[in-house]
């Protein structure tokens, strides 16, 4: 593959319309290469989340050009769309969106389920993915018998037990506290470092988003900066920054089982 992974040019997204219209993002471009781990930072409503989303082909750009591996994402059908998103993204919200009453293991066969997989497969998958964020032994256990760190970490487990290429993770420590904030930027980056996972982080804390090497900020749906981390003012952890290994047993981001979808030829 030849040029980035995500690709964004001139990429506007505006709800409603009129007088009501919202420019959401406006005219965006955006490169980012296989690997990176990239902070997005900017005020509540510059547009980081909407970014998010159509990265992630939850939705679609007003106008522009998103290419996904070279992919012209905005040409492709719904269902292409969705195949493309169920085989190459993972996702993380700051509200975990775990099933209340399901336990830890079956919320994170769930991807897999979806995807026909058979039930051997999915049990011996989400318990490789929950032993790699650190919770083996708690498979049985439902969301509210586990805490809040211990919810974000199932969450990323469902997220990368498709082995995913991309993990987009949208203010996952929003609602920890700092101690679990710290454990799971830890496990998000050893992800990175360790299986290539490439990384988008929407953070509001500069001690978090100092932990990636690239920041992306957003203002009214523009990219008002983006650079190295050390060059736009804020520092790289020291060596004092803990980073946690990844238990054996996730496999990398590796071949996905799913083709990207090509577009239709002209006049197909
Ligand atoms: P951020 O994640 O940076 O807080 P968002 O991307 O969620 O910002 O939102 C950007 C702007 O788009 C905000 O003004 C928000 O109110 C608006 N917006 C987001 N989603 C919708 C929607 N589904 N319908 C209408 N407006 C929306
Ligand atoms: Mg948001």
């Amino acid at each position: 593959m030849s040029g980035p992974l995500i690709r964004l040019r001139g990429v506007s997204r505006v709800y409603g319309r009129g007088a009501a219209q919202l420019r959401a993002l406006d005219r965006v471009d955006l490169d980012i290469d296989e690997g990176e781990f990239v902070a997005v930072m900017g005020p509540s409503g510059s547009g980081k989340s909407t970014a998010m989303n159509i990265i992630g082909c939850l939705d679609t750009p007003s106008t522009g050009e998103y290419l996904f591996r070279g992919v012209h994402v905005e040409r492709l059908s719904r269902d292409e769309r969705a195949r493309l998103r169920r085989g190459h993204f993972g996702f993380v919200f700051q509200g975990f969106h775990l099933l209340a009453r399901t336990s830890a293991q079956e919320n994170v066969e769930l991807p897999l389920l979806y995807r026909g997989e058979p039930a051997a497969a999915r049990r011996a998958a989400a318990a490789a993915a929950l032993a790699a964020v650190g919770l083996s032994g708690w498979e049985q256990h439902t969301p509210s018998e586990l805490s809040g760190g211990q919810q974000q970490r199932v969450a990323i487990a469902r997220a990368i037990v498709t082995r995913p290429g991309v993990l987009l993770a949208d203010e996952p420590t929003g609602n920890l506290d700092s101690q679990r904030s710290r454990e799971i930027i830890d496990l998000l980056s050893a992800l990175n470092r360790e299986r290539g996972i490439t990384l988008l982080m929407v953070t509001h804390e500069a001690e978090w988003a100092a932990r990636a090497r690239r920041i992306v900020r957003f203002v009214d749906g523009r990219i008002v900066a983006d650079g190295p981390t050390a060059g736009i003012g804020i520092t790289q952890a020291g060596p004092g920054a803990r980073a946690a290994a990844v238990p054996a047993g996730l496999p990398t981001a590796g071949p996905v089982p799913e083709p990207v979808a090509e577009p239709a030829a002209p006049g197909a």
